[in-house]
């Protein structure tokens, strides 16, 4: 049976495609831009000039200094440069970092954003912006950061090393899982996630084994626009708090944290949530447990285990137990303290996930 539900689906213009790159002076012509600004990581940053001269005159400058975590104090020297230029319009390519800078931008300013992913953390498709200021990250939702064009070329995917690639996609199919138990579920939601993950998850180990599989490569971006669409759709749970709270704690790197935590998150919601675990074996097409199959899936391809692999103190089990309590996300199951705690032991030993 369908419970009741509101759904107001993400409403940017998409545009997929191999080259699609080369359709950013269309998008921003489009939107009205006439000075835009163009927004990078510095490894993204030959990239950003290659599109800020497909711009000709639209195109004003290039920012390259877009950084993890959205930091309040980049945003600022990103604002002069957007009033010494009379920049109306923004353009990020890159990963979450490059377009949570737009975003930020977006919010200050209200300019129109056109959204050029190069990795699968999905943030362009979400009215989401978290941004860090004096060591604390605070997230808001609001429609004025909702990229008005997303443009997903997987061959700028080319240029991600293979260890980004497989943590990213794993941050994607997080998104996908929790948006299958979501809290209010509809159809739409439910059937773009369960092929979310699914492509995501069949996309990664052939990327892996062949870099140069172009169709895979277009699987695993089609997967992370779906994902994205489910986080901007589904809201966050369990897996998603605690890597919030694991990641702002103890300065643990994004991707990595959502790949090890994930199975152990899934495991501990399973027994609430068997049609999310009967979909989910249908979507990495296995008849084991997901949870299991989900670590399995990340070992074979190379990601990082535990939680003391990736620089977590081992001391730091209850101080995040404690944050996972303070204002805590709606979960499927219940949060139980040692529960809890036996999931943080299990993710920081790299053990395998239990209910
Ligand atoms: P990232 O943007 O920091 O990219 C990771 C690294 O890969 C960077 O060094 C980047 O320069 C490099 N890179 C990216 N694309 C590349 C490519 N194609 N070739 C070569 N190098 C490339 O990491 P991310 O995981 O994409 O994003 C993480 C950030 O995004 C976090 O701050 C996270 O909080 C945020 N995020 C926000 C949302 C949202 O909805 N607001 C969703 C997901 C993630």
């Amino acid at each position: 049976m369908t419970t009741a539900f509101a759904y107001a689906p993400p409403p940017g213009r998409v545009i997929f495609g191999d080259g699609a790159l080369g359709r950013v002076p269309e998008a921003a012509a489009e939107l009205g831009i006439r000075r835009a600004l163009v927004v990078t990581t510095r490894s993204g940053a030959v990239v950003g000039r290659r599109a800020l001269a497909s711009l000709g005159q639209q195109g004003a400058a290039l920012f390259d200094a877009a950084a993890m975590h959205t930091p309040v104090e980049v945003t600022e020297r990103a604002m002069a440069l957007v009033r010494e230029r009379a920049i109306d319009g923004v353009i990020a390519i890159g990963g979450g970092s490059a377009i949570g800078l737009a975003k930020a931008l977006a919010l200050r300013t209200d300019m129109p954003q056109i959204a050029v992913p190069t990795t699968y953390a999905g943030s362009e498709m979400t009215p989401i912006l978290g941004q860090t200021e004096g060591g604390v990250k605070t997230t808001q939702r609001t429609a004025k950061v909702q990229p008005e064009v997303v443009i997903y070329d997987p061959e700028l995917t080319f240029g991600l090393p293979q260890a980004v690639g497989v943590t990213s996609g794993f941050n994607a199919i997080a998104h996908g899982v929790e948006a299958l138990y979501a809290r209010e579920p509809n159809p739409i939601l439910t059937l773009v996630s369960e092929e979310g993950v699914r492509a995501m998850a069949a996309a990664l180990p052939r990327i892996v084994a062949a870099p140069d599989d172009r169709e895979a490569r277009g699987e695993a971006m089609s997967g992370a626009w779906l994902c994205g669409w489910a986080l901007a759709g589904g809201g966050t749970a369990l897996h998603h708090k605690l890597c919030h709270v694991l990641g702002g704690a103890f300065d643990l790197p994004h991707a990595e944290l959502h790949t090890i935590i994930l199975p152990h998150a899934l495991a501990y919601n399973a027994p609430a949530v068997p049609d999310t675990m009967a979909r989910l074996r249908r979507a990495l097409g296995t008849n084991a447990d997901p949870a299991l199959a989900l670590q399995a899936l990340s070992q074979k391809l190379g990601a990082p285990k535990s939680l003391a692999e990736i620089g977590m103190p081992a001391d730091g089990i209850d101080r995040a137990l404690d944050l996972a309590f303070e204002a805590p996300y709606w979960n499927p199951r219940p949060l139980e303290r040692d529960g809890l705690k036996g999931l943080l032991q299990r993710a920081y030993a790299g053990a395998p996930p239990q209910p």
